[in-house]
């Protein structure tokens, strides 16, 4: 068998788990079966080097940032091959560059398009357990890349893919998939099984536990993915195309508080207001998510969107530069803004939910900023302040409370 297993920052963040990650991966080689290991950068790294990048220049060109983040990568998978020798196990860390793991050529977002698989193959047949650098690729022009924050879930679905892998686990620090961040709903529970496409929601929704590629990837080459914690023996979630559980109402709810609500107001009411605005957004390469256009009046209307909270300030910006061609009166960013949705495909048919999901926020006092909603979720804007109440009161009306 071969099999793909990825370590999180939380589960190579000091020496003891290191150690702990290697044990795991050798019982594994030991039973004569080829071990590929992504690793993410080691605890909170990526986050102090990204600390240390804006300390020296507040606004760093983002080729730059790939080069020193990917730094964080490297170290764990060099430790973890310097761990693996001191239990007698041979093991080679490799980047992507030594992989030649190809990407476009978008620095801090760039997606994988090919990985050659030679240089694995050829350690593996030499009996080496390899480590391999998460997050990273490299692009056309011969420079580091990244895949977006939680990309080394992404890469180990690439793998599993590249080299048809029998097994592709992540292993984090939570026992599974939950019907909600467990640290921000307490009765949370942790599901058996999940289908890519409730996953696929819960992770663009903002459920980090696994990188929304990883599982775009996954449906797409039919990976079959597990994600467990990297510390106990737990079963873990399967995630797979069909489960056999019946569906539920609503399958989780996901949060994400990586949100800026931008208002341009007095914007003149007629034929390409909309199309001027959103298109010089797009031309700047910013994604627009939820949109509200208000009724117009005095020959005037208001259009209100979100981003994601990096992108705000570049959001601003752009607007601002072609305010004489969008002829608006007034902006206004608000920061401070999350996200919080219901998905499931059982809502496709069932009407009621939307209901259901404001009624609860009513309950709670909860003012909603924005709506959106699609076939199978729910998403409201609100306030950052509420978005642990108006979880967990979600999370309790749609009957996802443990018993
Ligand atoms: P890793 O470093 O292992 O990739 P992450 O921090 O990226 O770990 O992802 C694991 C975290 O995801 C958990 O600690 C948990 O707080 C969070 N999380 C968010 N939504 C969910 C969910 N629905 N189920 C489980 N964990 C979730
Ligand atoms: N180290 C990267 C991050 O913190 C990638 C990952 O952990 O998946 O975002
Ligand atoms: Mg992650």
């Amino acid at each position: 068998m071969l099999i793909v297993k990825k370590f999180g920052g939380t589960s190579v963040a000091n020496k003891e788990r290191i150690l702990n990650v290697c044990r795991r991966c050798a019982e594994e080689y030991q039973k004569g079966n080829d071990v590929v290991v992504v690793l993410s950068a080691m605890g909170k790294m990526t986050d102090e080097l990204i600390e240390m990048a804006k300390n020296i220049n507040p606004n760093p060109s983002k080729r730059e940032m790939d080069m020193l983040l990917t730094t964080g990568e490297q170290t764990s998978v060099a430790l973890a091959a310097m761990a693996f020798a001191t239990l007698g196990i041979p093991a080679v860390s490799l980047n992507a560059f030594q992989v030649s793991m190809h990407t476009t050529s978008a620095y801090s977002n760039a997606r994988l398009k090919r990985i050659d698989t030679e240089r694995i193959r050829h350690e593996l047949d030499q009996r080496k357990i390899v480590l391999v650098t998460g997050f990273q690729g490299i692009n056309k022009y011969g420079d580091y890349t990244t895949l977006g924050r939680g990309g080394s879930d992404t890469t180990a679905v690439a793998l599993a893919a590249a080299l048809k892998a029998d097994a592709c686990e992540i292993y984090t620090d939570v026992d599974g998939v939950y019907t909600a961040d467990p640290r921000v709903v307490k009765k949370a529970r942790k599901m058996e099984e999940i289908t890519y496409d409730e996953m696929l929601d819960l992770a663009t929704l903002g459920a980090g536990v696994l990188h929304n590629r990883s599982v775009e990837l996954a449906k797409k080459y039919g990976v079959q993915l597990v994600v467990r914690s990297s510390l106990t023996n737990e079963e873990g979630t399967v995630v797979k195309e069909v489960v056999k559980v019946e569906r539920m109402l609503v399958s989780g709810v996901a949060c994400d508080k990586n949100c800026a609500k931008i208002s341009v107001i007095g914007l003149s009411d007629k034929p390409g207001s909309a199309f001027r605005l959103f298109d010089a957004l797009a031309q700047a390469n910013i994604n627009v998510d939820m949109i509200l256009q208000s009724v117009g009046r005095d020959n005037t209307q208001d259009i209100a969107f979100t981003v994601t909270g990096d992108n705000a300030d570049d959001a601003i910006h752009v607007i601002e530069e072609s305010k004489k061609r969008l002829g608006y009166q007034k902006l206004e960013l608000e920061k401070g803004v999350a996200k919080v949705s219901v998905v499931g495909a059982g809502m496709m048919s069932n009407p009621g939910v939307a209901a259901k999901m404001f009624e609860c926020l009513y309950n709670s006092n909860i003012n909603i900023k924005m709506i959106s909603t699609s076939e199978i979720r729910v998403t409201v804007l609100i306030d950052e302040k509420e978005v642990e109440r108006a979880m967990n009161a979600a999370h309790e009306i749609f009957g996802l409370d443990e018993a």
